[in-house]
């Protein structure tokens, strides 16, 4: 049955102690790493890393089964909607920030859905290691973005080495540069065995920091979650193992859309989580505006007939369905992920019920608070920028839109794009 509220166990050891952070550690310094762009929050890197061994968390990616921590003590299963609950929570207090915990991200993710178990054991150990470390994926190219069956990255099999040599350009890589130069870390590059068979070539490698032939090559400024690097990446000959390729050994000489699908299988266990943090902000912007209306003597009167509320009662109101709408979606998506359920509508649905809330809820109160919105006084106007990536990253609106409407109407990717 799925549970709607964080169960007690998990509340005590993970969500109060994040609360904590997140109030103490992320909201006094969020506007200065947004200010200063592209500096490493290694207070808060360093913290998260120990706090995060010393439950055995390890990293903000779920367990295959029970943990047990520093003092051998058996922890709570971190599952897809556990995490969901401490995403929420952390990027309530600072989305950009929040994409700098250490941990695998994307990266790991990747490897979780597309990997093997060997793989899954080797390469995600380095994220539980004694330093802070970080991992990313990379798909999108300078011409392939919505469209990810249009990458041109190549991956040959030298036959003399058994080595894979990767050629290509992956842009908007988030956390690129910190997994690939401030750490031990890896970043999960998509790339075609053959450009000719479209999906059926896509294939993903692990490249790990100090690969040669792989160079950071530029880093955005951008509107918003500035804290999190997003980086362009050059592969030029770079030289991989043949088992960095992820998935099993026999999918590497035959045409299979195998790789798609792990592609595919990532985003199904991503999408929710980048909705809960979408919620995450729109709860910051939606608490922050109601104790400002609060302080000016504007309490909402939840009784009263409809009529009898004032506009600003009701657009308020209105703000909190919406809210709860998009975070029972995620509750949604991560609760079938959990029990290994198909879940891809159900991840779109949440992904882009979450981007439009986040987005319409931060306008809202910025345009509400009048000139205060638009100051720089309060986080306000920050989380109005923050929000917008939401509906970007791991897939558009419009694709999840068209994802959701695939499934709907039973359609294939064919009949519908
Ligand atoms: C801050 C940031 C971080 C990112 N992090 C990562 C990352 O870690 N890894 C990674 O691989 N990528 C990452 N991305 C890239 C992101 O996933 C892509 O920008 C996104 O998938 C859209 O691709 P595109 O930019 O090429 O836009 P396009 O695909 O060119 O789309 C442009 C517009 O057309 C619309 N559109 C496209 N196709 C259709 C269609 N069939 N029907 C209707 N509308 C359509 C889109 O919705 C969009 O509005 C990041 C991007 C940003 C901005």
């Amino acid at each position: 049955m799925i549970e709607f509220e964080i169960p007690k166990p998990i509340a005590n050891i993970y969500y109060n102690a994040l609360q904590t952070v997140a109030v103490n550690m992320m909201r006094p310094v969020a506007r200065y790493y947004d200010v200063h762009e592209h500096e490493i929050p290694w207070d808060y890197v360093n913290f998260m890393h120990m706090a995060m061994s010393q439950t055995g968390a390890g990293s903000l990616a779920p367990d295959e089964k029970k943990k047990v921590d520093d003092q051998g003590k058996e922890r709570p299963r971190l599952g897809y909607q556990t995490l969901a609950h401490m995403l929420e929570m952390l990027s309530w207090g600072d989305s950009g920030m929040y994409l700098v915990t250490p941990g695998g991200g994307l990266g790991a993710a990747a490897v979780e859905a597309a990997g093997t178990p060997e793989q899954k054991i080797k390469f995600l150990a380095r994220f539980r290691g004694p330093k802070p470390t970080f991992g990313a994926m990379a798909m999108t190219e300078p011409q392939a973005g919505s469209d990810t069956s249009a990458i041109r990255t190549t991956a040959v099999l030298d036959q003399a080495t058994n080595e894979w040599v990767l050629n290509g350009e992956k842009i908007f890589v988030t956390a690129g540069k910190i997994s690939l130069l401030d750490s031990d870390g890896l970043v999960v590059v998509w790339a075609t065995i053959d450009p000719s068979a479209g999906r059926a070539g896509m294939r993903s490698f692990v490249i790990t920091a100090g690969t040669p032939g792989v160079q950071v090559t530029k880093l955005e400024h951008k509107l918003g979650i500035r804290a999190s690097d997003t980086a362009s990446i050059v592969l030029q000959d770079a030289r991989v193992p043949f088992e960095n390729m992820l998935g099993s050994a026999e999918i590497v000489r035959q045409p299979t859309t195998k790789g798609f699908k792990g592609a595919m299988a990532t985003f199904d266990a991503t999408r929710p989580l980048v909705a809960a943090m979408a919620v995450g902000v729109a709860r910051a912007a939606l608490e922050f505006l109601k104790e400002e209306l609060s302080r000016r003597g504007i309490e909402i009167r939840y009784g009263l007939p409809r009529q009898k509320q004032t506009n600003i009662e009701r657009e308020v109101i209105d703000m909190e369905i919406m809210l709860r709408s998009a975070w029972l979606l995620v509750i949604k998506a991560v609760w079938m992920a959990d029990n290994r359920k198909a879940n891809s509508k159900e991840a779109s649905m949440s992904k882009l019920r979450a981007g439009d809330v986040v987005t319409k809820i931060t306008q809202r109160a910025v345009e509400i608070m009048g000139p205060l919105g638009f100051s720089q006084e309060f986080l306000l106007e920050k989380w109005f920028r923050d929000a917008k990536i939401s509906d970007i990253y791991e897939g558009t609106g419009q694709i999840n839109r068209l994802i959701v409407a695939r499934h709907v109407l039973e359609y294939t990717g064919r009949d519908l794009r």
